[in-house]
């Protein structure tokens, strides 16, 4: 029997560990599957070049629970180690990683929760452990090796005899983790951290059912057997090549990862490189609603098949956050706090990868298949929009295929629309004005008079709309947008629009006067315009720029505050051309006239959904009056 002091210069690094890594006990089992998964591994590549004699069979990896004992066991059938290799990759190697680790980390400790998810590697087993127990067969021909440690540096090493290739480990559970010999704890940690690994888990038993025998009776049970219970799927998708794999494939996929997501993804994008950095995945565009936080954390990033966060950020750029699938590199740096990261070389190129690979794959659909692809826009334009505004990148190339909508079902390019306004429209200043509505109900006559003037409306609805209006407003030249209720729309001069007026320059004057004296000027600033006369007479609008900064400062503008605070203005669009207008105007007693005026406002606000609390049930009583 050997026994030995580990050289090391703190006298109990053990405490330490637990001390420091509190939050992030549950690791141990990942690492030490981890390095079961190495250990198989390293000897399938043994004996395939011819290095290690040994059958290498269908090798899996066992945990097992043996609560009365109060033991977790990992058992692995790689490669095994001699009780010199013991001495030095657990004594040397293993030690001196996790004192150096140690000594790198303890000051940042509390800088982000990716620390210490990689690097402690077999100590880590000392976080839920007091004694650990390592008995070992290596492949080689020589006597198993057995050897045990409290966690303070000595430890004792003798010979045993398992005759079986491989590695147990066994850990004598401590007083304060017993969490980890439940049953429940155990299976939601490996599907967890271990559900993709390369080498077969097995954790328990599970019971199959048979098919009936063919002379069975109607009642007799299907027959059941014990079979091994595997946790794992040692092959994901992501791991193929696109080529070997059908669209239900990816759907299957995209099952096993979210069991509990009945919805099917929209389309994925499969991302394999390996220059200049390492990187494989599947990302899926989910159907997407316009709530920009609840979805984001659905990405999980492996490292080789082993989990290790589901927290992507400054790995992938917030606008795709909102996606869902898997990214695995070896390349990411993970004992880093988040700030470095983001400012990290590989990482940015990796970054900017993935904002290429998610714009080319939308480019190809709408390429490949257009009005599949205007079926998905309700979906997905939230991502597109989002990453339009936040990546300049994504947004050159994102003009290509981002869409927008008519409130008719119609779906434009920006260079569609703008070669069809530009036939169509333009203002008192020569710019080519887009109209748009943000709600089909609330705006339903403004959009009709707009329709039935032959102008272009969009429908544009989605929270950050206004932020991307005012984008391509500064980006794109001469171009401006006005909600189809904004003043904007008065200015709009219809290149072939040849309505002249009814009205004579002093009846105009005369009206002008009287809406002055009936409606306050301090609420709406009177506009008179010869419109078509099936328009309505009186239109309420509001002036685009105060509208639009107020929404954008509801969804994050940023920088303008104040703007809650400025009253509310409207104009008073009366269309001259109106019967009733007209009718107005020549009505004899002025009690008439401010009757109808106000009724006429009245409608005009309703219809803007103004109109409220008293002055509605005021409104209404007046109504019924007139129909009396
Ligand atoms: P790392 O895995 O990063 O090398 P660890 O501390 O996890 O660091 O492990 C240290 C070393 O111990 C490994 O490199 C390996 O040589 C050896 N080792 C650990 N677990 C096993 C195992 N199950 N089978 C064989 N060797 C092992
Ligand atoms: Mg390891």
């Amino acid at each position: 029997m050997a026994k030995g002091t580990i050289n090391v210069s703190v006298e109990n690094i053990f405490p330490l560990i637990k001390k420091f890594l509190y939050s992030d006990h549950e690791i141990f089992l990942r690492e030490l599957i981890s390095n079961a998964t190495d250990a198989t591994l390293k000897l399938k590549h043994l004996t395939s070049i011819g290095e290690s004699k040994v059958e290498y069979g269908t090798p899996q990896i066992e945990v097992k629970i043996d609560k009365d004992g109060k033991k977790l066991h990992i058992i692995d059938q790689g490669l095994g180690m001699t009780a010199e290799e013991v001495e030095k990759y657990i004594n040397q190697v293993a030690f001196s990683g996790a004192e150096e680790f140690l000594d790198k980390y303890k000051d940042s400790a509390k800088d982000a929760g990716i620390i210490g998810h990689f690097g402690l590697g077999f100590y880590s087993a000392f976080m839920v452990a007091d004694k650990v127990e390592i008995i070992t067969k290596s492949h080689k021909d020589e006597p198993a090796a057995h050897w045990t440690c409290d966690g303070s540096p000595e430890f004792t090493l003798v010979e045993a005899d398992k005759t079986e290739r491989g590695t147990e480990i066994i850990l004598h559970i401590a007083e304060d983790s017993t969490e980890f010999l439940e049953d429940s704890r155990i299976s939601a940690l490996l599907s967890k951290y271990n559900k993709f690994m390369p080498i077969p888990i097995k954790f328990g038993m599970k019971t199959e059912t048979l098919p009936k025998p063919e002379d069975a009776k109607e009642e007799d049970p299907a027959p059941t057997q014990e079979v091994d219970n595997i946790i794992n799927n040692p092959n994901p998708a992501w791991t193929k090549q696109p080529t070997e794999l059908e669209d239900d494939d990816y759907k299957n996929f995209y099952r096993e990862l979210y069991p509990m997501q009945f919805e099917e993804p929209l389309f994925n994008i499969h991302l394999n490189v390996d220059y200049p950095f390492n990187l494989t995945g599947i990302l899926y565009f989910p159907k997407m609603t316009n709530d920009l936080n609840i979805q984001k954390d659905k990405i999980q990033l492996y490292q080789n098949q082993v989990f290790v966060t589901d927290n992507v950020e400054g790995i992938v750029p917030e606008f795709l956050t909102m996606l869902r699938g898997v990214i695995d590199s070896p390349d990411i740096p993970l004992n880093v706090s988040r700030s470095y990261l983001q400012a990290d070389g590989a990482v940015k190129k990796i970054s900017s990868y993935i904002t290429r690979k998610v714009a080319d794959k939308l480019k190809s659909l709408f390429n490949n298949n257009r009005e599949d692809f205007e079926a998905k826009w309700d979906d997905i334009k939230i991502v597109i929009e989002y990453g339009m505004l936040s990546e300049e990148k994504f947004f050159e190339k994102a003009d290509a295929f981002a869409l927008y909508p008519t409130v008719d079902g119609k779906y434009y390019t920006y260079q569609e629309l703008y070669d069809k306004i530009k036939a169509n429209q333009t203002d008192k200043d020569d710019k080519l004005v887009i109209l748009y509505a943000s709600n089909k109900d609330e705006q339903h006559s403004y959009i009709e008079a707009a329709k039935g003037k032959g102008y272009e409306v969009l429908l544009l609805d989605s929270p950050i709309v206004s932020h991307l209006m005012q984008k391509l407003e500064t980006t794109k030249e001469n171009i401006s947008f006005a909600r189809v209720d904004a003043d904007h729309i008065d200015n709009l001069i219809k290149k072939d629009d040849t309505t002249i007026s009814k009205l004579s320059e002093e009846e105009k004057t005369a009206l002008d006067a009287l809406l002055k004296e009936v409606i306050s000027s301090e609420k709406f600033m009177v506009q008179l315009e010869a419109m078509d006369s099936n328009a309505n007479p009186f239109m309420i609008t509001q002036p685009e720029f105060m509208r639009r900064m107020k929404e954008m400062q509801a969804t994050g503008g940023g920088g303008m505050f104040g703007m809650s605070n400025m009253p509310e203005m409207y104009n008073l669009v009366v269309n001259t051309n109106h019967e009733l207008v007209g009718e107005i105007l020549n009505t004899k007693t002025k009690k008439k006239q401010e009757r109808l005026i106000n009724q006429s406002l009245d409608l005009a606000r309703l219809s803007q959904g103004l109109l409220k609390g008293e002055e509605l049930t005021n409104f209404i009583k007046r109504s019924y009056e007139i129909l009396k």
